[in-house]
């Protein structure tokens, strides 16, 4: 099994009169997230960390902010892509872990709730997805929210991928056997229906 590790960071301002979403939760607040999409900056910083984790470049790649398409997008389309990312690479969350920062709203009276929203949108577990938050004690941004993300990943079909070299050693045993002894016929050179061979006529 391999493993991969992935970070992601994002940062949005402020701005009145637009809806407040983090982490797909829709938050009641006099304040949204200023951005070219619905600015979820928690669901960004998971996109990238999970697009980082293949190497598979980061949410401008796929998503740049130069295309009016993802104007005022909702955030999970760009979770749902890098998600079929990790998938077609091999891979699987095994967990997830966050930060926020922001001076407000206070994140942790709904960090469960939001914890709930982020697992569904990753198809994983609660318990694997981690929802921290912080102030910007002495940053001087109070008008801003920023999050981290960090995920790691392992690779899927490692059983299924033994599955396959099992069958293939299968295939390749019945070949070198029936070299050996022959293939198994029920009909004779003149066409007449044969027996089958019983192996127990060998003892
Ligand atoms: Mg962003």
């Amino acid at each position: 099994m391999s493993m991969r590790i992935g970070t992601g960071f994002d940062s949005h301002a402020f701005k009145a009169g637009v809806p407040l979403v983090i982490g797909g939760l829709k938050i009641e607040h006099s304040e949204g997230l200023a951005g070219h999409s619905d600015g979820d900056v928690l669901l960004h910083a998971i996109t990238d960390a999970l697009l980082g984790a293949v190497s598979a470049g980061d949410i401008g790649t796929f998503f740049p902010p130069s295309d009016p398409r993802w104007k005022g997008a909702s955030s999970d389309i760009f979770l749902q892509t890098a998600l079929e990312e990790i998938a077609t690479a091999g891979y699987k969350i095994v967990n997830i872990d966050t930060v926020l920062v922001m001076m407000r709203p206070k994140i942790v009276p709904i960090a469960g709730e939001m914890r709930e929203s982020v697992a569904n949108l990753l198809g994983v577990k609660p318990g694997n997805v981690g929802i921290k938050a912080k102030t910007p004690e002495g940053l001087n941004q109070d008008g801003v929210a920023v999050a981290y993300a960090t995920v790691l990943l392992e690779s899927i079909g490692s059983s299924e991928s033994l599955g396959r070299m099992t069958a293939t050693v299968d295939e390749e045993m019945d070949a070198v056997v029936a070299g050996l002894v022959g293939k198994v016929r029920d009909t004779s050179a003149l066409g007449r229906k044969v027996t089958p061979f019983d192996t127990d006529d060998l003892t």
